[in-house]
């Protein structure tokens, strides 16, 4: 049995989320890890690269004091009393220009060693260094003190950020001055410049001296404590100005090497970044190279990294709807076919029961039939016996009625006989004869009442049709004309002209002489004789009713039951044998027709004929 098919259940749906889950944090973490481990390489690559820029592009400035320090006529001006110094003056200021433009670095001075600036190479602009006191910045401090100094700063007269380079010119062990140039770093920032990223070099107080960015410059990495702050304004090493920390945030350590920071957004004014922070010290001095990168590329990595694994998630999810919804077709197909199978099983299963039934009722029908049979055998027996007795005792009645109606004229006949023998033999012929003419009377007499035997015992197998009414009638008062006239009976017909009956001529007339005859004899003895007969006019069917009523005592009510039996009769021997009306009424079924008989209300009786239809209805009034 099939269970209905509910598709994806609720615990698949939970796995295939928790996977989708579990698969883009994976694809997310590792589109992340990738693209950081790019940005590190060339995070690397950068530091590599800044690293030899400020190797190649300030190392070489760093020779410059050193050689201007080593100058006859530098040397010559900062042992000079001053008169021969305003002799010399104009040479060496007229060589530090020469070696500024050779090496094109920002500008070249010489500091005596009191730290005021004697010679410079910008002698003739506005904002010359000459008559400037260096002494309290650190690079001519650690110039006099370990023959050389470094150090980025802020100029004092030009306001100009640069690099400074000093080295001491010394007299045997004793530092007479120093000679001092001065770099931009204005090139080696533009270089550096490149989209996403920001390349940054930290001096040894945490400050940003070189800066991609330009306006994170002299801000610090590291927060300043108030004794810094004080030694950076004493060194007015970026022109006085208070050094603000960086507002950014340390936010975890992708490895050893590299962090991320997430800092003021460079592209976007009060909006902050994530950026992957590696550094390195630099070539020269305390600094520290710094490179930012922004790790909005890796951002874009994991979205597409997403997207790809939601895509696939997607792809997945709908086909395993597609399936699912297949499955369900599949699953409802066989479903489908199951009960089908189940309903013919079934269907089988009641044939089967029915069939079963039917031929246990057919069984018991059979049964049944033959009881029947049986039953009905026993009955047409029984019937036959019953038949056979019945006509038995017909025949025993007739026998004794025969007997009786036959033996008194046999007896007459032979007493007619016997005495017509003796009047022979006396030769009296005359009464011989009377007597013979008697015998032939008597056997004229038991001829008619043979013949009305070999009527009833007749199968009256005739052709109907259609009959006159009238003329049966008619007949029948031709028959008995004498007796109507000499017992004065009056004879009321009325019988429409053209009335016709469904019936046999000869018999017709047969019935009609019966009953008129057993009507005449009932008036016989009546006061008033009267005899009407009448026919209806026949109904739609065609069927009629014929009456023949008289004035008569009527019908004895214990013959009444029993009237049209054969042998039954009321009159008196020799004139009845009882067979009159049951010959009648034999007829009378012969043509379909119905024969009773009753008392009227008024006196006498009333015999009643219902005629079948002569003919099917219709066909009459279309003649
Ligand atoms: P039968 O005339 O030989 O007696 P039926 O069968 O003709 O035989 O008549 C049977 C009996 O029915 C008669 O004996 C008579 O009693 C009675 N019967 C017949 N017709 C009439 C009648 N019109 N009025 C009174 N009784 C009748």
């Amino acid at each position: 049995m099939h269970q209905r098919y509910k598709g994806i259940p609720w615990w698949g749906w939970v796995a295939a989320a928790v996977l989708y889950v579990v698969a883009a944090a994976v694809a997310v973490e590792f589109a992340w890890n990738r693209a950081i481990d790019v940005l590190a390489d060339v995070g690397a690559h950068r530091l590599d690269f800044y690293a030899a820029s400020l190797t190649s592009e300030l190392g070489r400035f760093e020779m410059v004091p050193a050689l201007v320090a080593r100058q006859g006529s530098v040397r010559a001006l900062l042992k000079a009393s001053p008169d021969e110094a305003r002799a010399l003056l104009p040479t060496v200021n007229a060589y530090l220009e020469a070696v500024n433009r050779d090496v094109g670095s920002g500008a070249v001075d010489v500091i005596d060693a009191h730290g005021t600036v004697i010679a410079a190479s910008n002698w003739n602009q506005p904002l010359s260094f000459i008559g400037t006191n260096v002494s309290y910045r650190p690079y001519f401090k650690d110039a006099l003190a370990q023959g050389r100094g470094r150090f980025f700063g802020i100029g004092t007269n030009t306001g100009i950020p640069g690099l400074y380079f000093a080295h001491a010119i010394n007299d045997g062990d004793t530092a007479m001055g120093a000679a001092a140039v001065k770099v931009s770093v204005d090139a080696l920032e533009s270089a550096w410049r490149t989209p996403g990223e920001v390349a940054l070099v930290v001096d040894g107080n945490g400050v940003i001296v070189i800066s991609t960015e330009r306006q994170w410059k002299f801000t610090a990495m590291r927060a300043m404590t108030a004794q810094q702050q004080l030694e950076i304004q004493a060194s007015r090493q970026y022109a006085g100005r208070v050094v603000e920390a960086l507002p950014y945030r340390h936010r975890g350590d992708w490895n050893n090497a590299a962090w991320f920071g997430v800092f003021p957004d460079p592209g976007h004014e009060g909006r902050t970044a994530r950026f992957l922070v590696m550094s390195r010290p630099a070539p020269q001095g305390h600094d520290t190279i710094m490179v930012l990168l922004d790790t909005v590329g890796a951002r874009r990595q994991q979205r597409i990294a997403l997207a790809f694994v939601t895509g696939i998630f997607l792809i997945a999810t709908l086909y395993a709807l597609y399936a699912a919804q297949r499955r369900r077709v599949i699953v409802e197909k066989l479903k489908a076919q199951e009960a089908l199978r189940r309903a013919n099983d079934r269907l089988e299963t009641t044939v089967a029961q029915r069939t079963a039934a039917l031929t246990q009722a057919n069984t018991q029908m059979q049964r049944e039939i033959a009881e029947r049979e049986r039953t009905e055998q026993r009955l047409r027996a029984t019937q036959q016996e019953v038949v056979h007795a019945g006509k038995l005792a017909v025949i025993g009645q007739m026998a004794a009625a025969l007997t009786h109606e036959l033996n008194q004229p046999l007896v007459a006949i032979r007493t007619l006989c016997d005495n017509a023998r003796t009047f022979f033999e006396r030769g009296q012929s005359a009464q011989a004869n009377a007597n013979l003419e008697r015998v032939g009377r008597l056997v004229d007499s038991m001829a008619v009442l043979t013949s009305e035997l070999k009527a009833f015992a007749r199968k009256p197998d005739v052709e109907l049709v259609a009959v006159s009414l009238g003329e049966a009638v008619a007949h029948a008062r031709v028959i008995y004309a004498s007796r109507i006239r000499d017992e004065a009976v009056r004879l009321d017909v009325r019988i429409a002209p053209g009335t016709t009956v469904y019936a046999e001529s000869s018999q017709l007339q047969q019935v009609i002489v019966n009953v008129l005859g057993n009507a005449l004899d009932a008036v016989r003895g009546a006061s008033t004789r009267v005899i009407a007969m009448e026919a209806s006019e026949p109904d739609a069917q065609g069927r009629l009713r014929f009456t023949i009523d008289d004035s008569g005592p009527g019908i004895a009510p214990d013959v009444l039951a029993r009237l049209f039996e054969p042998f039954v009769t009321t009159k008196p021997r020799g004139q009845g044998l009882g067979l009159g009306l049951a010959i009648t009424s034999r007829i009378v079924d012969g043509f379909g027709a119905r024969i009773a008989a009753a008392n009227r209300e008024e006196g006498g009786a009333r015999f009643t004929i219902d005629f079948a239809a002569a003919e099917p209805p219709g066909t009459e009034h279309e003649r």
